[in-house]
């Protein structure tokens, strides 16, 4: 798709153009796009842009991606798109785009889904899939800004090698005294696993909460029924409701 490279306006709901200017293989179907927009924009972590791509007959298309990076990398963004096989938008980054294209954005967007340091913790935060992406910017922004707040991610994925950021997030478990990652692979298990190994439930939610000390801000990620699964099931174990934030991305998933 040939792409029209747009405005630029100085409010978050003005199309404006960014650059790709470099992409990374996360898993094979998962890959890291790094933006440069020409107004880059301050915004907390949780946050998400709005792209769209124009076709050369004009028929544009435009999805919603969270912002990946913390919220302190200034100048460029990180988006991390999980390829639909049967999709309009994801194949495109990950089939045609590449470093010095242009596409056009918008953001950021985003209110009651964000984090940021000063609400300090404890946080439990649960992704299913590349539900990941916005807590990724939570915990790229914890470290930097507040790395005594206590947090967990519990993620959810089918199997090992479909671990988003596995590396950074075991470095992460490794040098963060006050972080822990807790893992379930709902398909396979490598050998010697010792992690979760079933889809997430009201038992693995109880043995999540009490990693931590009090009664945490909770942010939820995934496909809609996981989303709704976990959000009843942290109410279930005594989390109010109003300590619970979720984001959908889509109908289906891990
Ligand atoms: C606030 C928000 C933030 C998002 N952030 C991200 C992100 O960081 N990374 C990311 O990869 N996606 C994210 N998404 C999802 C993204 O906007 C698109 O929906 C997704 O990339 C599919 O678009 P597509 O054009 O390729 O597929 P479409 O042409 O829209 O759909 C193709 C097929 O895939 C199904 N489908 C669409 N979306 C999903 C989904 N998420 N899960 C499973 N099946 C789906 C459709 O039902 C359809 O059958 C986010 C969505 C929202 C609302």
């Amino acid at each position: 798709m040939a792409l029209n490279t747009g405005t630029i306006a100085g409010n978050w709901a003005a199309w404006q153009a960014a650059e790709i200017v470099a992409a990374r293989v996360e898993t094979a179907q998962v890959k890291t796009l790094t933006l440069r927009p020409q107004t880059w924009r301050s915004f907390r972590a949780g946050q998400h842009l709005d792209v769209r791509l124009t076709a050369p007959d004009g028929y544009q298309a435009q999805r919603s991606y969270s912002i990946a990076s913390a919220p302190e990398q200034e100048g460029t963004l990180d988006l991390t798109i999980e390829l639909m096989a049967d999709g309009e938008v994801s194949p495109y980054f990950h089939e045609v785009a590449q470093a010095g294209d242009r596409i056009e954005v918008r953001g950021p967007i985003g209110g009651p889904f964000t984090w940021t340091a000063g609400q300090g913790g404890p946080l439990l935060l649960v992704a299913g899939g590349s539900g990941i992406v916005p807590l990724m910017a939570m915990l790229r922004h914890r470290a930097n800004a507040a790395p005594s707040a206590q947090a967990t991610l519990l993620y959810s994925s089918r199997g090992w090698d479909e671990v988003i950021y596995r590396e950074e997030l075991e470095r992460r478990a490794g040098d963060e005294p006050q972080l822990r990652v807790l893992h379930t692979l709902t398909r396979s298990q490598p050998a010697g696993w010792q992690g979760f190994s079933r889809r997430v439930d009201d038992a693995m939610l109880g043995e999540t909460l009490v990693t931590l000390a009090g009664v945490p801000l909770c942010y939820v990620c995934g496909p809609s029924p996981f989303v709704e699964a976990v959000a009843e099931g942290l109410v279930a174990q005594g989390v109010p409701p109003e300590r619970v934030r979720t984001e959908r991305f889509g109908p289906s998933g891990a």
